[in-house]
């Protein structure tokens, strides 16, 4: 299960709704990042469950509309949490991502685990003891 935790910064107002580090869930992991650029906490998916193609989709038929591409950049949070589930007997693999902003993955970042700092003015975050949302 993964976690979706507030954190609120007493000296500035700055919000944030992320796992406030690393957070497994079934179908994916993410990494809490601070980006430099943006000046925000975000949460980075590190990992994902993809199908692996059946060896019977690749026959002509299906070969003709191509096969899946492989995933390169790491889908932003919010896209893998809507994802509708994998059918269930699809084969998967996880595929790892490198922690990357998903505003853009050319922005610095550093990893951001609590209790840590706000991005904005620098003192402490604090932390909601209850979960803002809990995830699979
Ligand atoms: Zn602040
Ligand atoms: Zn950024």
């Amino acid at each position: 299960m993964g976690r979706t935790n507030l954190f609120e910064c007493p000296k500035c107002g700055y919000r944030a709704k992320v796992a406030g580090g690393a957070s497994d869930g079934v179908r994916f992991t993410v990494q809490t990042i601070q980006c430099f650029e943006c000046r925000e906490l975000h949460d980075a998916v590190t990992s994902l469950k993809v199908a692996i193609p059946r060896l019977s989709d690749t026959s002509a038929g299906v070969q003709l509309k191509g096969r899946p591409k492989p995933i390169k950049d790491p889908p932003p949070f919010a896209a893998v949490l809507n994802s509708l589930p994998l059918p269930a007997r699809t084969r998967t693999r996880w595929q790892k991502f490198k922690a990357v902003c998903p505003v853009s993955p050319w922005h610095r970042i550093r990893e951001w685990n609590q209790p840590g700092k706000c991005p904005r003015c620098g003192i402490f975050l604090e932390g909601n003891a209850i979960p803002f949302r809990i995830w699979e």
